[in-house]
Order: structure tokens, then sequence, then C-alpha cells
């Protein structure tokens, strides 16, 4: 044992063998009842059971308006429609964020342009945002990623003094809070999936909300064929009322699903005592959904810990996006520059799953593995 490779194996021996599944399959015992009543109502976008999803999530969010889409890309490419912008016009975005939140931007002839974030954050980095604002600048992307909420209330009165409205796209953080309010109060427009692999799930599917009358009016016209009045464009992109009486089954989860994330959370917490690790710094007034719980090496490469926990089948969402900041991808080669805090953020970070289905030993397997790490 006086050789690290031995220690190493050591450990690694006494792990038995599993592989824990993150994908949480959600089932609501209300998912029929709602169901059948799509099923009696309609099932179309513009069905009432629709109109009642939109409004639960409304009252829910207390943000006036609330526009139910198919996806979550289309949420993105929604948002967009409830800014002005012409063809070539930039959205910023940081390096961190999946590739969905970039495609939509590119697919409406935009161009995204890449600002740092903050140390150890997934917010956007005021100093770099300075640097990379433009003439051309129509709109900030803010991606907060995993359920850790950002400093949106800064970066929205940052973005105002600049005269450019706040997009939050907020894929991994329903029901995450900043200082006493939804994360997405504090964007102009925010954006959602509801893929099933996301917070809550109908699906396939996604929902945008805002408090301006007159973006949600464009952004309504544009999900239904610029509301068929041949004086502007517009695609279908409503949400379809299966999905809908699905995601009003599932709404009503979410305080149950807040609660056994963060006893996962706090379980693994309480039994993880590895120093070369630690969880990543919650920003000041934030509070987490538990959608996973990020970890973070304190030094060396993440990436290392990363193929530690896949080898001893803790599974990690940051390995299917390669730990890479986006402008590393062909697509986006050209849109290259430089994000330092983004890119170190990104190779030391590993997801853990957090979600109501782990079993006990899972958690247990969960702990012994990361505490086996050694770097
Ligand atoms: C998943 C995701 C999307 C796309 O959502 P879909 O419902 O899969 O279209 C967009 N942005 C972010 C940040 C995401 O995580």
């Amino acid at each position: 044992m006086s050789t690290p490779g031995a220690a190493y194996r050591g450990a690694r021996e006494e792990l038995p063998r599993r592989r824990i599944n993150d994908a949480f399959r959600h089932r609501h015992p209300d998912d029929e009842l709602y169901l059948r009543q799509a099923l009696e109502t309609g099932l179309t976008g513009t069905a009432p059971i629709v109109e009642q999803y939109e409004r639960k999530i409304s009252e829910l969010y207390g943000m006036r308006h609330v526009l139910a889409v198919s996806s979550g890309a289309v949420a993105v490419s929604v948002a967009l429609e409830g800014i002005g912008w012409q063809v070539g016009d930039e959205i910023i975005v940081p390096p961190s964020c999946p590739i969905c939140t970039v495609l939509p931007i590119m697919a409406r002839g935009l161009v995204p342009v890449f600002c740092d974030v903050r140390p150890h954050e997934f917010g956007l980095d005021p100093e770099d945002l300075a640097r990379v604002m433009s003439p051309r600048t129509r709109g900030i992307i803010e991606v907060p990623m995993w359920g850790y909420p950002s400093r949106a209330d800064e970066l929205r009165t940052l973005a105002h003094s600049h005269g450019v409205p706040l997009i939050l796209d907020l894929a991994h953080c329903h029901v995450t809070r900043l200082r006493g309010k939804w994360l997405a109060e504090f964007g102009d427009i925010a954006c959602f999936s509801t893929h099933e692999g996301k917070f809550m799930s109908t699906g396939e599917g996604g929902f945008v909300m805002t408090n301006d009358a007159s973006r949600d009016a464009k952004m309504r016209a544009y999900t239904r064929f610029g509301n068929l009045d041949g004086q502007r464009v517009g695609l279908n992109y409503k949400l379809g009322g299966l999905q809908a009486a699905v995601g009003l089954a599932r709404l009503q989860a979410l305080d149950w699903q807040l609660e056994v994330r963060a006893r996962n959370r706090q379980y693994l917490l309480e039994r993880i005592h590895n120093p070369l690790v630690r969880e990543l710094p919650i920003v000041e007034g934030g509070a987490i959904n538990g959608y996973a719980l990020l970890m973070q090496v304190v030094k060396g490469d993440g990436r290392r810990f990363v193929e530690h926990l896949d080898r001893n089948g803790v599974p990690s969402d940051v390995k299917k996006y390669d730990n890479q900041p986006l402008y590393n991808y062909p697509l986006l080669a050209d849109r290259r520059r430089d994000c330092k805090n983004a890119r170190e953020l990104l190779r030391s970070l590993t997801t853990i799953p957090l979600h109501p289905r782990l079993s006990d030993e899972e958690l247990q397997h969960i702990v012994a593995t990361v505490n086996a790490y050694e770097g």
C-alpha cells in the first residue's frame, strides 16, 4: 500500500459493480386522469387543456404570459421572436451551454457571440460582456446549468444599462430560485424545456414566459403561423394537448421532486469526504432545484474524476458534453474565442444524479465511488 497505484487498486476492488441509471422516467398517478380529460376536450395546441396548463404555470411563477411550445429548442427560437433583430445581428451566449441553445440562434440567421462566464459559475462575466458587446448585439442569453442559479439579477441590470434584453434559457432550472424569487423572474423572457431528460417531463415540450404583453403577442403569433393573417412569418410550434395533460399532472409533483432531490443531495454531501472534490459553490442568495449535484475537483484534471466515476458506473452529463466549450465544435469554429473561465469550469466538473428513483444502495455506491477517487 506504499504506492498511490496500489492504494488506488485497493480502493477500486472494494467498489461493487453496478451502473446507476441517470434517466428518471417520471410517472404521476394523475397522468391518466388528465390524459382522459384531453381526449375528451381536444388535443390541438389551442385546446382548453393547453390553456389550463399555461395558466397553472403562470400561477406558479406569477408571470403574466406563459406560452406552451413543442420543445426547449423551439422555446429559444420563440424567445428570439420576442426581441427585435435582423439577420446577421448578434446574440451573446456562454460557451458553456449545450449546443441546443446555440443552434436555434444560428437557424434564424443570427450570429452567436461567445462571452466568458465568471470563475466557477455558469453566469456571464460582466467584464467580458463589456468586451463582446457591439452595435449589432440584440440580445443576451444566460444559461444556468444543472439547476444552479446564476446572478441573473445583476446581469439584468447590466443588460438593460446597454439597452439589450436578457433571455434566460432555464431548460435546467425549472423552479430554481434567487433572492426569494424564481430565477425566471429576472429574464425579460425565460424559456424552458420539458423533454423527458429535464426536471419536469412532458416527453417533448417546453414553455416560454414573460411579463411583457407585446413580446408575448409576437411570440404567440410566431408559434401559430403568424396568426394566419399573412402579414408576418410564423410556423406551427404549439404544444399538443396530450403533452399539456401530462404536464398538468406533473406540475403537482414539483414540491415532491424538490424535497426528494434535496434529501438525496444532503445524503451524499454528508458522506462524501474526499478533499479532492467539492460541490460547485451556489451563488449567494440562490437555491438549486436538485436537477443534478455538481461536483468540482479542487485540483488536478476533472476529466480524470469523470472517468473514474464512469468506470465505476456513476454516469456524468458533463461527459456527454465532453467537458469542452462550444467553440471547439467544427460548426462553431469560426466563432472561437478562448474563454478561460468556461474552459476551466467545464474541465473541473461532473454531474451526479439526484433524481427521485435513486435507491439507498445507489446513493451509497455514489458515496463510495466519490470517496475512492485518488486524483
Ligand atoms: C435540453 C436543452 C435545450 C433543448 O431542449 P429540447 O426540449 O431538447 O429541445 C435547450 N437549452 C438547454 C440549456 C437545454 O439543456
